[in-house]
């Protein structure tokens, strides 16, 4: 079994295939030796549960994942990766690559064809350029998966779980407390990643709640109000939202003042409930 976070082995393994980093498809390797590990132990899995990997790089994480589950299946755009994966991980019988855009990857077929009923969880060390899609996508579709444990920039994590209302949070805070409960597990710093990128990321494990976090009768008025709020994060929650959402102002107004708000609150001081509150009571004027 190869060691995959030593320096000397990659470099070897990467010069025989010929093979150079790629800067646009976010290829940052880990070689710090206890991040994988502690990824895999710390994102729920254990020898029953089926999960998707997204980006296999060399197959460092896709390895720890294999040692714990029943099967993996790891979705890599990268063509030129699959011969130096073949390789790395030969001695493993649980783990299916697929050579595809994430993107454009029907997850829910996948799931149905490829786990047989599993509890399936999803663990990636994520390419940057595709963070918030790749997160919103697994949420949005509402997949039958039991939680999500990525590596993501600092700077994404504090946002994704920062408390709804408070300084940090902002629209994907809010959509992703909508789906799932989200926490920080540990830091991991740049200079654990081979090449090293500019900052510093996190591992964060977003939990899948079995029914919404609020209820709410319309959903899609719901994330375009919020959408529209922190979009002009500065501007009172009237103005951004009549400007964003298409909701005409007099109708944000009447809804603020109904549920009992100063006309000039920010959407950033609404709590998850508040802003519940808030689009149920904009859907009421509308529908008279
Ligand atoms: N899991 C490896 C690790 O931790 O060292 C590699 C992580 S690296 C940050 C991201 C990986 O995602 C790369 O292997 C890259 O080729 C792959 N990737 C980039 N864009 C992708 C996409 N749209 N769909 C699938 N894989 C993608």
């Amino acid at each position: 079994m190869y060691n995959l976070t030593d320096i000397g082995t990659i470099k070897e393994i990467l010069g025989r295939h010929g093979f150079h980093f790629s800067k646009s498809l976010g290829q940052n390797f880990i070689v710090n030796p206890s991040v994988c590990p502690r990824m895999a132990e710390e994102s729920g899995i254990d020898e029953n549960c089926g999960v998707i990997e997204i980006g296999a790089g060399i197959g460092v994480l896709t390895a720890e994942l294999a040692k714990r589950a029943k099967k993996v299946v790891v979705i890599e755009i990268d063509t030129k990766l699959l011969p130096i994966l073949d390789e790395t991980l030969k001695d493993f019988d649980n783990i299916e690559i697929i050579n595809q855009d994430v993107l454009k990857t029907d997850l829910a077929a996948l799931i149905k064809e490829k786990f047989d009923g599993m509890p399936v969880y999803v663990c990636a060390n994520l390419p940057y350029y595709i963070t918030s899609p790749v997160i919103m996508a697994l949420l949005e579709s509402r997949l039958p998966i039991e939680a999500v444990t990525v590596m993501v920039q600092k700077e994404a994590a504090q946002r994704i779980c920062a408390p709804v209302g408070s300084r940090l949070s902002g629209a994907v805070t809010v959509a992703v407390d909508y789906y799932a409960h989200a926490q920080k597990l540990f830091d991991v710093s740049a200079g654990s990643f081979m090449p090293a990128p500019k900052v510093d990321s996190c591992v964060i494990r977003m939990d899948i709640r079995k029914t919404p976090g609020i209820e709410i009768t319309d959903e899609e008025l719901f994330f375009r109000m919020e959408h529209a709020a922190f979009g002009q994060r500065r501007k009172t929650a009237a103005n951004s939202i009549s400007a964003g959402s298409g909701i005409p102002k007099d109708v944000v107004i009447k809804a603020i003042e109904e549920c009992g708000f100063e006309p000039s609150v920010r959407a950033e001081g609404l709590t998850m409930q508040e802003l519940a509150m808030l689009s149920e009571k904009i859907s009421e004027i509308i529908h008279g």
